[in-house]
């Protein structure tokens, strides 16, 4: 692997870079990159802040009220609700418990807003991937109108060929 990683790459691991998940040599590259980007470190404390934030709500749960088995459940759906995995019934329980749960219902807004984070962050590897394909689809239309202007030009140069060869034919029939 190179161990020059670009803006890209280092906001595809940002995540995994923020909650220690990367092998050395990954890390280290990710870090050598931050050092001298600034719009990829910003990202990367906005994304540190809002784990630290979680880590803390979750040792404030331990003696909350609302911390209840209820909760438990919730919690452990949550991922699958915010992905639309679960059936209705589950999906209003989940629903239900966020409404009545203030607990709950910071943990869903968590859940949104860093989910909304990363969705923008791969949201520009996503534009330049489809304006690559379009630039494909737009080279493979200009190749297919080329092909079918090409025989048409040499069906009717063949054409203009044998019109010339008949009509010098009939000239030399008739005058010769
Ligand atoms: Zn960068």
């Amino acid at each position: 692997m190179q161990n020059s990683l670009s803006c890209e790459q280092v906001t595809a691991l940002l995540s995994f870079y923020a909650e220690d998940k990367l092998s050395s040599k990954l890390a280290q590259y990710v870090k050598q990159h931050l050092e001298k980007c600034p719009s990829c470190m910003e990202k990367f404390m906005i994304m540190k802040n809002m784990l630290t934030k979680l880590t803390e709500l979750h040792d404030e749960e331990l003696e909350n009220p609302y911390a209840t088995k209820q909760y438990e459940d919730f919690k452990s759906n949550l991922s699958a609700y915010v992905d639309n995995e679960l059936n209705n019934s589950d999906s209003i329980k989940i629903k239900k418990i966020a409404i009545s749960n203030p607990l709950a219902r910071q943990d869903l807004e968590n859940i949104y807003t860093f989910k909304k984070l990363l969705y923008s962050s791969f949201e520009k590897t996503k534009n330049d991937m489809k304006n690559d394909y379009s630039r494909i689809v737009i080279n493979q239309l200009q190749l297919d109108e080329e092909k079918s202007l090409d025989p048409f030009f040499k069906l009717s140069a063949a054409f203009v060929l044998m019109l010339t060869l008949i009509v010098a034919g009939i000239i030399k029939f008739l005058y010769f």
